[in-house]
């Protein structure tokens, strides 16, 4: 490992200095300590187990080779699972050597056999091209592993359709163009022993379900092909064995059943030998207060995150130690980039350019530089989105800093498991943001440690997935009764609803699709085709947003950040996909503020508590950026708020949303014109501390408040998915609405705050510009709710599972209204727009506008 000992500001730093005392050293740059505590990892030693008797020499030997004498126990344990023919999840942490897990008896299986394939899926291109390194160096004859992607040369896909036997591929292109083109794949499909899914937990939401059923898509043709003949497989002839790799997840052998429609065994014990790890969390200091008085809103209490953790990063590069900072949003990123230059070329004119930004919009080279750059050592500080996350393999790093909470446990350690996999000590900090759920989990480190993480949750029979995937299986081949119960439960209603939409056809023999075209059909979802940002004066490509954040980033006026450098958007061309820019660096950021309205459709469930009621249903959200503000960088100042003309955007989706009578508030003391600030502070709160329970992040939900809905005709809070259909956030609320709005209290009231900050009841994303907001009064609300629910609303299953879909439960709105808070009325749209409120996800967008203003 390299490092800057010739530079005399590191003068004293160095590699190897154990955590404990850099920590010591970042500490003492504050004068009030920032840390709320400290956690030790212990290092583990390794179990070595013996190889599989059935891993012939010649597969040991290239191991061997690489220095892996014995297998981990974990590695061997799955290994013999799989080759027995059982579906089995090896979900361990990272760097624990989960693909020895499944190279061993997929490899084994087919030297031993010469007619088997494996199909191996990656949720990214640059995990598969690692994978086929990784393949095609054990230098193993007639194996002939290769990449199939978006990237293959149309000359080399025949080639590998034929003769490769080790296919690696992503979930997108197994939907669409493996499965479409399956006639073309049958041999390879007949004779497949194995197929593997790596990093199978980011199959989550709205795309897991979608991959859900690419693979049972996947296990129909393979049915239809043939018969699998391997001798190691006999008792299950018409399915490959599945093998799945997981970060560390709760329940992970529940989550890969739903995920492949199998019975999966789970293999949880990870027996890898690990460096121990210093885990420190660190609360920003409190600005001094004439800091923020020219702030209109959003006034900064807490000193940004995405500064302090600049700051960390600037200072370990001086150390001369190796740290990778994870930023939520592509924007933060490269603030914190920017920002630790800044401060590194103040320091030593030169030392900046040790720090460089990484996310996944960038262009591949790009990427492969800047990894290449911080293996070698030529940077010593990488601030990145979680792009890093999957499976990209950066050993040696000293320290990894995590700016904000990255919404999961799991996503947690997995982003912690960055530090010291070299097996040396290493040091992770979490950095809190202003955010009511950071400032929770600093000071509630039991929420943290020692508790397992999170079930991945994931909803086959969303009906806006499972339609469009039978529209897919029907394009492949006409639908049988039996493909209904591959395909689960609703799909039945959902073949009717493709019938009755003229979709497909009934004969005798089964559902036909009825028309030539291919039915469009995205996996990643709603959000539409990517937007490429060009630069207008040389007609160069800086990068793509996604359709959905487009309108928020790259709105004409928007200031967009590119590796550090400002841009000005001058053009939004949606039809087209693309924005023009220029570079230009003004001394402002820019804000898009959008307008929200929501009316219910049906009432799915619901509990009817008195004055209070708590509901679960289908919603529908309108929602249209129709201007942004310009605020100046230093201070938050707002400049001016200039109009938009972008088109609404319609979402169908789930909703929670609880009501309470205008009489028991006035009970409680909330006076009413105070109604609408204790609403609106609660419910950002209940967006906030929803992640605790939901395995979502809170850009996966939206919400909003009013004291007179017109469909509730009550005050009402709504807190909802931001995906068509839902993704499983807003039925988990519901099922566990007690402990989650017991949360949300106890945040609020526990906070330190006066009068509301960005840690309890403000929000970075609110469309309102928090106003109005009244923290007493959120309370008063949460503590209404909680004297009138139930404890056993805690109704949801251990794993998250949806509650019963069948909509013949859910009385019909009207019906279901108690007396003090009515349900929806089908069809009829809110006339009134209620109180504009949060938007729906933009996750990297809102973020990175709210530590601009202070950053
Ligand atoms: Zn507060
Ligand atoms: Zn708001």
């Amino acid at each position: 490992m390299q490092d800057v000992t010739d530079d005399p500001v590191s003068a004293g730093g160095g590699p190897g200095r154990p955590p404990a005392e850099l920590l010591r050293r970042l500490r003492a740059r504050h004068a009030c300590d920032p840390v709320t505590h400290v956690e030790r990892v212990a290092a583990r030693p390794g179990e070595p187990a013996p190889w599989p008797a059935w891993a012939p020499e010649e597969l040991r030997a290239p191991f061997a080779r690489r220095g892996v004498v014995a297998p981990w126990r974990h590695q061997t344990e799955a290994a013999e699972l799989a080759y027995a023919g059982q579906h089995v999840v090896v979900a361990t942490g990272t760097a624990s050597g989960k693909s020895l897990a499944y190279q061993l008896p997929a490899l084994a299986t087919l030297l031993a056999d010469p007619r088997a394939t494996v199909l191996y899926l990656a949720p990214t291109k640059a995990l598969a091209a690692d994978q086929l390194r990784a393949v095609a160096g054990l230098e193993l004859e007639g194996v002939r592993p290769a990449c199939y992607d978006g990237d293959t040369p149309r000359a080399e896909r025949e080639w590998i359709r034929r003769h490769s036997r080790f296919v690696l591929t992503n979930p997108d292109m197994l939907h669409h163009g493996i499965l479409p083109g399956h006639a073309h794949w049958s041999g390879f499909l007949r004779r497949l022993a194995y197929v593997v899914i790596d990093e199978c937990h980011t199959y989550r939401g709205v795309f897991g379900s979608h991959v859900a059923h690419v693979l049972r898509r996947l296990r129909r043709q393979c049915g239809r092909s043939g018969r699998v003949s391997s001798p190691a497989l006999a008792g299950s002839r018409h399915t490959p064995v599945f093998i799945l790799a997981s970060a560390t997840s709760g329940d992970p052998a529940a989550a890969a059943g739903r995920l492949t429609g199998l019975p999966v065994t789970a293999v949880t014990e990870d027996t890898s030998p690990r460096g121990g790890v210093t885990f420190a969390l660190w609360e920003p200091p409190l600005l001094p207060p004439d800091a923020s008085a020219s702030a209109v809103d959003l006034a900064p209490v807490r000193r940004s995150a995405l500064r302090e953790t600049a700051d960390l990063l600037a200072d370990s590069v001086v150390e001369g130690v190796r740290t990778l900072a994870f930023v939520r949003s592509r924007r933060g990123a490269e603030v914190v980039a920017a920002n630790a230059r800044r401060a590194l070329d103040e320091a030593v004119p030169g030392l900046g350019e040790r720090v460089a930004a990484y996310r996944a919009g960038y262009l591949r080279e790009e990427r492969r530089e800047l990894e290449r750059a911080l293996l070698h050592g030529d940077l010593l500080g990488l601030a990145s989105t979680s792009a890093l996350e999957l499976g990209v393999d950066l050993v040696g790093l000293d320290a990894v800093l995590i700016c904000g909470w990255p919404g999961t446990r799991a996503s947690l350690w997995q982003q912690a498991g960055r530090a010291g996999r070299s097996g040396d000590e290493a040091l992770a900090v979490l950095v809190a943001r202003d955010d009511p759920l950071d400032t929770y989990l600093v000071h509630h480190p039991e929420a943290l440690f020692g508790r397992p993480v999170e079930a991945t949750v994931l909803d086959p029979a969303n009906p806006y997935v499972l339609a469009p995937q039978l529209a897919c299986a029907a394009f492949e081949a006409p639908l049988t009764p039996a493909d209904l119960e591959l395909f689960g439960e609703g799909a039945k209603e959902a073949v009717d609803s493709l019938v009755e939409a003229g979709a497909l056809r009934q004969r005798p023999t089964g559902w036909y699709w009825r028309h030539r075209e291919r039915p469009d059909v995205d996996l990643r979802g709603e959000d539409g085709a990517p937007v490429c940002v060009v630069e207008a004066s040389t007609g160069r490509l800086l990068g793509t947003v996604d359709g959905g954040s487009s309108h928020f980033l790259l709105h004409p006026g928007a200031v967009y950040l590119h590796q550090g450098v400002s841009y000005v958007v001058d053009s939004l061309d949606l039809a087209d996909g693309c924005a023009l820019v220029h570079a230009e660096e003004p001394d402002w950021s820019t804000h898009a503020r959008d307008v929200t309205s929501l009316s219910v459709v049906s009432v799915r469930s619901y509990v009817d508590a008195g004055p209070v009621g708590l509901f679960l249903g289908e919603v529908d959200v309108t929602s249209q950026v129709v201007s942004y503000q310009r605020r100046r960088i230093a201070t938050g100042e707002v400049i001016d708020t200039r109009p938009l003309d972008l088109p609404a955007r319609e979402l169908r989706t789930v909703a929670v949303w609880f009501t309470l009578s205008p009489e028991s508030l006035a009970l409680a003391g909330v006076e009413s014109a105070d109604v609408p600030g204790g609403l609106h502070a609660a419910e950002h709160a209940a967006i906030g501390l929803l992640p605790l329970i939901a395995t979502c992040d809170r850009w996966d939900i939206g919400g909003l408040s009013t004291a007179l809905h017109p469909d509730t005709e009550a005050p009402t809070v709504f807190v909802y998915d931001g995906h068509p259909g839902g993704a499983g956030f807003a039925e988990r609320a519901y099922g566990t609405a007690a402990a989650w709005l017991r949360a949300t209290r106890d945040a609020i009231a526990e906070c330190g705050c006066e009068a509301g900050c960005p840690s309890c009841v403000q929000s970075p994303k609110c469309g309102n510009g928090n106003n109005p907001l009244s923290k007493p009064d959120a309370v008063r609300v949460l503590d209404v709710v909680l004297d009138n629910l139930p404890p056993a609303a805690n109704i949801a299953d251990e794993r998250g599972a949806a509650p019963d879909r069948a909509h013949g439960d859910a009385p019909d709105a009207r019906g279901a209204a108690p007396d003090s808070a009515a349900g929806g009325r089908p069809g009829e749209r809110g006339a009134a727009v209620p109180r504009q409120d949060e938007r729906s996800p933009e996750r990297s967008v809102s973020e990175g506008q709210a530590a601009l203003e202070t950053g």
